[in-house]
C-alpha cells in the first residue's frame, strides 16, 4: 500500500526546506497532486488529507474521474497536451488548464467557453529546455502569444508553466526554471503586473523549482507511486 498521506507531508517538508533555503514563503507554494494512471482510493486517501486539486494529463481521463467524483468538492486541473478535438472536454470538465501551447487550442476553448458561458484559468505552456519532443511556446514567442489572446475573453492568464529536462544535468533544469520566471518578469513589467502562477518542478526536480521561484509542483510518482507508462 502506498502511504500518501505520508507522502504529501513528507513532500510539503521538502518544499519548506527548499523555501527556507532562498527565503521564501512556503505558503506561496501549491502542492498539486498528479493523480494520472493512479486508482480512485489513492485520491481519496488525499482527499481526506484536505487536498481538492487534483492534475491529469489526459482529457478523457481527467473527464472520467470528474464524473466519478463528481459528488465531492474536488477540482480537476488539466496539465498534458491537449489536441483541438478535445477542447470540448476540457471546457466542460477542467478547473485550469496548465499545458495551454497553441494559439489554435486558445480559439477552440474559447469557442467552447463561451458556448458554456465558463471561464477558464489557464497557464501559458513554455519550451524552457529547447527540446524538440517538448511542447509549448518558445519563450521568445510567449509575448506574442498573450497579445494574440487578449480577445478571448473566456481565458484567464494567470501564469506560465513548464516542465524541465529529464536529466541528471542540475544546471540545465535549474537554467530552464530560471528562464520561465524571467520570461514572467519581463510579462510582467510590460503588463504592469500579473501572471503570478509559476508552475514548475516535478517528483524528480522540485525542490530546485521551488528555489527558481516555483508556485505550483505537479507531484505524481512522489506521493502516489511509480505508474504504468502512459501515451
Ligand atoms: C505526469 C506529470 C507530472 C508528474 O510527474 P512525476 O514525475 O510523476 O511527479 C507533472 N507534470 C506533468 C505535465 C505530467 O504529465
Amino acid at each position: 500500500m502506498v502511504d500518501v498521506v505520508g507522502n504529501l507531508s513528507a513532500a510539503r517538508a521538502r518544499i519548506e526546506a527548499a523555501c527556507a533555503r532562498v527565503g521564501r514563503d512556503p505558503g506561496g507554494v501549491e502542492l498539486l497532486p498528479i493523480s494520472k494512471t493512479h486508482p480512485a482510493a489513492l485520491i481519496r486517501d488525499a482527499l481526506a488529507a484536505g487536498h481538492r486539486r487534483f492534475g491529469e494529463s489526459r482529457p478523457q481521463e481527467l473527464a472520467r474521474r470528474a464524473e466519478e467524483f463528481a459528488g465531492d468538492d474536488v477540482s480537476w486541473v488539466a496539465v498534458g497536451r491537449v489536441q483541438t478535438n478535445k477542447a470540448r472536454l476540457i471546457a466542460e470538465h477542467a478547473a485550469e488548464l496548465q499545458s495551454l501551447d497553441s494559439l489554435g487550442l486558445a480559439d477552440a476553448l474559447e469557442r467552447r467557453l463561451a458556448g458554456l458561458g465558463r471561464r477558464l484559468p489557464v497557464l501559458l505552456q513554455v519550451n524552457t529546455s529547447g527540446e524538440a519532443a517538448k511542447a509549448g511556446f518558445a519563450p521568445a514567442d510567449v509575448a506574442a502569444a498573450v497579445d494574440a489572446l487578449a480577445g478571448h475573453d473566456h481565458l484567464r492568464i494567470d501564469g506560465l508553466m513548464t516542465m524541465a529536462a529529464r536529466t541528471d544535468d542540475e544546471a540545465a533544469v535549474r537554467g530552464a526554471f530560471a528562464a520561465l520566471r524571467a520570461v514572467r518578469d519581463r510579462l510582467r513589467d510590460a503588463h504592469g503586473g500579473g501572471f503570478d502562477t509559476l508552475s514548475m518542478g516535478m517528483s524528480g526536480d522540485f525542490e530546485t523549482a521551488v528555489e527558481e521561484g516555483s508556485t505550483c509542483v505537479r507531484l505524481g510518482t512522489t506521493i502516489f507511486g511509480s505508474r504504468p507508462p502512459v501515451g
